[in-house]
């Protein structure tokens, strides 16, 4: 049985209710509202009470404001643990100071039922107000206390499992969409900012079970509660909506310099140690600017998670030197600039990609040896962002890469490349583009359906694009890549296996691929001219890859001697700045005509 001076007790039930100082939420407003109809009084509230003040979580007619504990009627209903009713105030000698007041008049009747908690805690009052004196039946005294019950009801559906994930008590995805509404309802169109937080980097989970055995699943999400709170303070809603994944709200305007905190909470979560187990965290961080109203909450939530999956792939990306869970401070993803400044640039991606205009297609031929002609040409991206300038596809694209993002912007590339290549086949020009595509490119499913839609589209046969594949990127899950694979050839479209000899691949695994074209690696054929041990290598592997029935590319022909060597040695076609630079469609259009028999004009429309 509860003990009446368990004021402890009682304060650690109300904290883990996470109620106090969270924003108004209408199911409680409705009860507000109903307690201010059912008995004709101008003001209903549902306060709680905290070690040292009142808190009002719904206010019918009247503002919530924080008061001194000592100086409220709740305080003795929560005190005496029963409904009080105070029928005129000033003549209520318990109630010589008028306790409150609203709207400048001093109210004088109070009826206040206790909420009490499943196991016997008073944590607050449902209470009515109203500037006159008046009498309180049995019956409506009665009623009070059935409609506080209701708020205890609202109060622990909220923290039941629906709304609570089981592991750390927390409020749920679910709480989080109602919470979402409540604060779009009150304030459409503000601004707000979503703080993901992906708890482990998936490839280290393992070491951290290992080390941590069965405490992980506890652990883990405890440093990263502790270390938001510790720079956040308590009184933030902090969201589990996923097993390793928490969320949290920011109001800009009203927590200045937040980046700079996020920034700090990193840090901490860098340095940290669980008990005695040297494991650094590395978590990472997903921020979405909003505005309330914006998007609905699980479309929220999933952009959050993407934007903590990015800054991951970023994270590696900038820190190579990472490697993994027990690593030295500092060696965790990203710093804060770095992070800022990639996690910029796939935002910006993001954007160039809705809107015309900075993504464009640069077109480089391939010589055929045997013909002299250029029948293929190979499309590369090119961006010029608005206030930095051209940036590498050297630079984005491996971190593009790592996202989503990926395959929306190879679908962009495929459609504008084959629009470029229908417009030359339509001269009468019968040229192939040869498409880059990314690994992640080959996990979504029915890309070859897709790349078939397109160039239904375009009108295009299956034969006027060719797709390149890395060779690190027919690496992993090897069985669904060789699916993939075999889906795009039966359709009829041509692979071809970019920067051979910069892998650990050899010939013979990649003879089980569906390809038909090899690219030899620029690196080698830079260096032919002094290199007898390249030379010998591209020697051998176009040997060995004619044998097994490719044709070959030779990448990066900077010089004549170079095309002479290559071409000698039988290397099917050649790409490289001493043939011709990446260009636009139109300069191809004029590189082309050049090129051809004097009658032959190639002019795009
Ligand atoms: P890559 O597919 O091997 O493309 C050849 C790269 O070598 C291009 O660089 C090209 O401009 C450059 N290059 C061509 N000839 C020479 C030469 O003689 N000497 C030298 N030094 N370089 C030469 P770029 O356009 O900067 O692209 C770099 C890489 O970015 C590409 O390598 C490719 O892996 C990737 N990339 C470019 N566009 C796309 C795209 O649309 N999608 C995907 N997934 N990747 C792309
Ligand atoms: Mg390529
Ligand atoms: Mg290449």
């Amino acid at each position: 049985m509860l003990a009446l001076t368990d004021e402890a007790g009682r304060l650690a039930v109300l904290r883990q209710l996470n109620l106090l100082d969270t924003p108004p939420s209408e199911e409680f407003d409705r009860l507000t509202l109903l307690a201010a109809r059912m008995f004709g009084v101008p003001i209903a509230l549902i306060t709680l009470i905290d070690a040292t003040r009142q808190w009002v979580k719904s206010a019918h007619g009247a503002p919530s404001h924080d008061m001194p504990r000592g100086a409220t009627f709740c305080e003795h209903v929560v005190r005496d643990r029963q409904t009080l009713v105070v029928a005129d105030a000033s003549e209520d000698p318990r109630f010589p100071a008028t306790p409150f007041a609203a709207s400048g008049a001093p109210v004088r009747f109070y009826a206040g039922a206790p909420l009490i908690t499943r196991d016997g805690h008073v944590i607050g009052t449902l209470c009515v107000f109203d500037y006159v004196a008046r009498s309180f039946t049995a019956a409506e005294r009665h009623s009070l206390e059935i409609l506080a019950a209701q708020v205890m009801t609202v109060i622990e559906l909220r923290h039941s499992s629906g709304r609570l994930h089981p592991s750390s008590r927390l409020p749920n995805g679910a709480q989080f969409g109602e919470d979402l509404a409540d604060l779009t309802r009150r304030l459409p169109g503000q601004s707000r900012i979503l703080v993901v937080i992906d708890v482990v980097d998936p490839d280290h989970l393992p070491t951290h079970i290992n080390l941590l055995g069965p405490r992980w699943e506890r652990e883990l999400p405890a440093v990263v509660i502790r270390g938001i709170r510790a720079v956040f303070g308590d009184d933030l809603t902090i969201y589990h909506p996923l097993s390793l994944r928490f969320a949290f709200l920011l109001d800009p305007s009203a927590s200045p310099g937040w980046q700079d905190k996020l920034d700090q909470m990193m840090a901490r979560f860098r340095q940290k140690t669980i008990e005695e187990v040297p494991l650094a965290l590395a978590p990472s961080l997903g921020v979405v600017p909003f505005r309330l109203g914006d998007f609905a909450d699980q479309v929220l939530l999933q952009r959050g998670v993407m934007a903590a999956h990015e800054a991951r792939a970023v994270g590696r990306m900038l820190s190579p030197a990472h490697d993994g869970p027990g690593s030295a401070p500092g060696s965790a993803p990203g710093s804060a600039n770095d992070w800022h400044d990639a996690h910029m640039l796939l935002g910006e991606l993001r954007r160039a990609l809705a809107l015309p205009g900075q993504l464009s297609l640069a077109f480089q031929p391939r010589l055929d040896f045997t013909s002299g002609a250029c029948h293929a040409v190979e499309a590369l991206i090119r961006w010029n962002h608005p206030t930095l300038g051209p940036v590498s596809p050297g630079e984005f694209i491996p971190l593009v890469e790592q996202t989503t993002l990926m395959t929306e912007l190879t679908l962009w590339v495929m459609d504008t490349a084959m629009r470029e290549i229908a417009a030359f086949r339509a001269c009468g020009v019968a040229l192939r583009v040869s498409i880059n595509v990314s690994a992640s490119d080959l996990q979504s499913s029915d890309i070859a359906g897709r790349i078939a839609a397109l160039l239904a589209r375009h009108d295009l046969p299956a034969e006027a694009i060719e797709l390149e594949f890395t060779e690190s990127s027919l690496l992993p899950n090897r069985s669904f890549v060789h699916q993939q694979l075999r889906a795009i050839r039966e359709r009829g479209i041509d692979i071809a296996i970019d920067d051979f000899g910069t892998g650990y691949s050899n010939l013979a695994y990649l003879k089980s691929m569906p390809a038909s074209v090899v690219k030899l690696d620029q690196s080698f054929i830079r260096m032919l001219a002094t290199s007898a041990r390249d030379r010998a290598i591209v020697k051998a592997a176009i040997l060995m890859a004619h044998e097994l029935g490719y044709r070959v590319v030779a990448e990066g022909i900077e010089t004549e001697e170079i095309c002479a060597m290559v071409a000698g040695w039988g290397c099917d076609e050649g790409q490289g700045y001493h043939i011709a630079r990446p260009m636009t469609a139109v300069q191809l259009a004029a590189w082309l005509t050049e090129r051809a028999a004097p009658a032959v004009a190639v002019s795009l429309p």
